[in-house]
C-alpha cells in the first residue's frame, strides 16, 4: 500500500469518527420516532441536541477523548505511554467539557488522587473506553495495548471483547481488507453485527449497532445516516461506525458537506495527526 492510500484510510478513519459524532450528537437520547417527528430524516450536520449551545459540526467527548489519545501516540512516535495519555485526559477533564461519561470521570478522578493507571470500573457497561482506542489501531498497535489504556476507566471482559473486535476490524480495514476479511477478523469474539433497538450506550450494543450499520450499507454516507437516524446513543454509535467506514471507504468517500461543516479545529488537527499516525 502506498503512502497516499495509507493516509486516505487513516485520515478517513479519524475524520469519519468525528463526522459520525458531530452528526449523531444532534439526536443523542432520542428515539427514531422522535427524530422523525422533529427532523424528518437527518442527513446534515445540524446544530442542537441536548448539549446546550451545541454548534453545527461540534463534536462531543467521544472525539475529544480519541484526539487526546491520538496526540499522545504522536508525541511518543506511536509507543503507548499510558501516563501521558492519562495526563492529557485529565487536562481535558479540567477544561470542563460539556459532556463526560460517568465511568471516565470516576477513573480520571481516581488517577488524579492515586496516580494509578488502572482504576477501571469492573461493573460498568459504558462505552467510554472503547471510544478511545481508534488511534491505537491506526498507529498499528495491538488491541491488548489499547486495552492497557482503557483499563484506566473501564475494566470488564465485555469492554475487552469490544476493544479487541474494534481494533481488529480497523486493522483489517486499514490493511485494505474487504468486508469479508473484516468480518472474518472479528468472528467468534462475541460482538456480532446486529441491529439493536433501544441502545442505551452499553459497550456491547454500541459496537454491535456500529458494526451492523457498517456491514449492511454500501457507502460512508448511508452508514452514518442510518446510525444517526436510529437515535439513542447516536453520537457514539455513529462515531464508531464512522471510524470503521472512513477507514474502509477512505477520506475521499466522506461527503464534502460533512467534512466542510465539521468543526474546523477538529478537522485540521485530525488531518495533521493522520499524517503522523499513518507512518508508525
Ligand atoms: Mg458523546
Amino acid at each position: 500500500m502506498d503512502n497516499n492510500e495509507k493516509f486516505n484510510r487513516v485520515a478517513g478513519s479519524l475524520i469519519g469518527f468525528a463526522c459520525g459524532d458531530a452528526c449523531g450528537a444532534l439526536v443523542e437520547f432520542m428515539t427514531p420516532g422522535e427524530i422523525r417527528k422533529k427532523y424528518g430524516r437527518v442527513v446534515d450536520m445540524l446544530p442542537g441536541g441536548w448539549i446546550k449551545g451545541r454548534l453545527a459540526g461540534e463534536c462531543t467527548d467521544d472525539t475529544q477523548m480519541a484526539l487526546c489519545v491520538a496526540r499522545s501516540l504522536v508525541s511518543t512516535c506511536g509507543e503507548p505511554d499510558y501516563k501521558d495519555m492519562s495526563d492529557r485526559l485529565l487536562e481535558w477533564l479540567d477544561s470542563k467539557p460539556k459532556d463526560v461519561g460517568s465511568a471516565c470521570r470516576r477513573g480520571l478522578e481516581a488517577y488524579r488522587k492515586t496516580g494509578s493507571l488502572c482504576n477501571g470500573d469492573d461493573t460498568t457497561l459504558g462505552n467510554g473506553g472503547l471510544l478511545r482506542v481508534l488511534p491505537f489501531a491506526l498507529a498499528g498497535r495491538t488491541w491488548q495495548e489499547a486495552m492497557g489504556h482503557v483499563e484506566l476507566t473501564h475494566n470488564t471482559s465485555l469492554q475487552a471483547r469490544a476493544v479487541q473486535s474494534y481494533v481488529l476490524a480497523l486493522q483489517a480495514a486499514s490493511a485494505g481488507g474487504d468486508k469479508r476479511d473484516i468480518g472474518m477478523e472479528i468472528r467468534g469474539i462475541g460482538i456480532r453485527p446486529v441491529g439493536v433497538k433501544n441502545n442505551r450506550g452499553d459497550v456491547k450494543n454500541s459496537l454491535s449497532s456500529a458494526l451492523n450499520w457498517f456491514f449492511t450499507t454500501d457507502t460512508f454516507e448511508d452508514c452514518i445516516t442510518q446510525a444517526v437516524n436510529a437515535g439513542h446513543d447516536a453520537d457514539s454509535v455513529a462515531a464508531l461506525a464512522g471510524g470503521l467506514a472512513g477507514c474502509h471507504y477512505g477520506l475521499a468517500a466522506i461527503p464534502e458537506r460533512w467534512s466542510k461543516a465539521l468543526d474546523p479545529v477538529v478537522r485540521i488537527e485530525a488531518l495533521e495527526l493522520a499524517v503522523l499516525l499513518g507512518k508508525f
